[in-house]
């Protein structure tokens, strides 16, 4: 009798153990990309090292595919998800209602911390004949679904060169970047714009796929005008070599990978996310190839500080970052 007591209460502890956990446990999603992009592993392993440590924070984290940068932010503005990854240049366009958030900012947004670079990068089948920007005139060019980074980049870089090139003298697509490999391969597209890491699993399919080029945006007046123009947009070059068949470096603009969330998210979950990074950095550098020339202070760059979220605040300040 004794010992069925024993068993009892010990159930009931245990009980009330699970019901305890699970009233504590608080879930968080992160909506990233496509899944062959590097937003989707980004999220990935991030949860992965927050997850490590959720029976002390209490905080699990999950990762959800979308549509892309702008689909983040407006998601995270309707309390659809916590935590996003956006380029910079949409987040600067939401928080300051400027570009496509014209007279419509999410003043709610907060800056969690930056990642990678990514770049504008148009990759072309080989045989389209596109061997420059403005050979695109007439083809068939994917800019991106709607709501990804890139179609609002490719939008940007169209209104700025129009006189020269506008969306009417292409034949535009707005496919899913998961998409174009095939879509190149089948001939349904000559090329396609894609804002993202390097390397990434899309372009080494593509390039696997079928014999693709990457064209370089440099030299182009209007385009060099627009990243002049525009704090978020820098210069960089994609490496020769990087994927199957393209042999020379290629020189394009192109943004940093910034996550973000809402004004009122918890700060504990904030910094608790920051904190993983900053305390396992090499683990995380080594969890995708694109992330392998950053440095922690590389994770403040690319934003206005005034945008950082109290959480994240607090993180880089016991870093000594801030
Ligand atoms: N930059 C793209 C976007 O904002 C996503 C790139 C990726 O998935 O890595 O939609």
């Amino acid at each position: 009798m004794r010992k069925g007591w024993v068993y009892f209460l010990t159930a009931l502890a245990f009980l009330l153990s699970l019901v305890g956990v699970s009233k504590a446990t608080k879930f968080i999603t992160i909506g990233t990309g496509s899944v062959t992009g590097v937003y989707y592993p980004t999220g990935g392993a991030i949860c992965r090292l927050m997850n490590r440590e959720k029976k002390i924070t209490g905080v699990r984290c999950t990762v959800e595919s979308t549509g892309g940068s702008v689909y983040n932010v407006n998601a995270i503005k309707k309390g659809e998800l916590d935590f996003g990854i956006a380029q910079s240049d949409v987040v600067y366009q939401a928080f300051t209602g400027t570009g496509r958030f014209k007279g419509k900012p999410i003043k709610s947004l907060r800056v969690v911390m930056s990642i990678h670079p990514e770049l504008m990068t148009l990759v072309v089948r080989k045989d389209s004949g596109i061997k420059k920007f403005l050979d695109i005139k007439g083809k068939t060019i994917n800019i991106g679904n709607p709501g990804s980074g890139q179609e609002a980049t490719s939008r940007a870089i169209f209104s700025y060169c129009k006189g020269v090139i506008s969306l009417k003298d292409i034949v535009p697509e707005y496919l899913k970047a998961s998409e174009c490999p095939n879509a190149l391969r089948d001939k349904k597209i000559d090329g396609y714009f894609y804002m993202v890491g390097h390397p990434t699993a899309n372009i080494k399919d593509a390039a696997n796929t079928v014999s693709i080029d990457l064209i370089s945006l440099a030299g182009v007046p209007c385009i060099e005008k627009l990243v002049k123009d525009k704090p978020y947009y820098a210069w960089g070059v994609i490496p020769a070599g990087m994927y199957r068949g393209v042999n020379h470096p290629t020189k394009t603009f192109g943004v940093k990978a910034t996550v973000v969330t809402r004004a009122d998210m918890d700060p504990n979950v904030v910094y608790h996310m920051v904190k993983v990074i900053l305390d396992n950095f090499d683990k995380f550098k080594r969890m995708h190839p694109a992330y392998r020339h950053l440095t922690k202070k590389d994770l403040l760059k690319g934003f206005d500080k005034s945008m950082l979220h109290p959480g994240a605040i607090k993180a880089f300040k016991e870093e000594g970052l801030l």
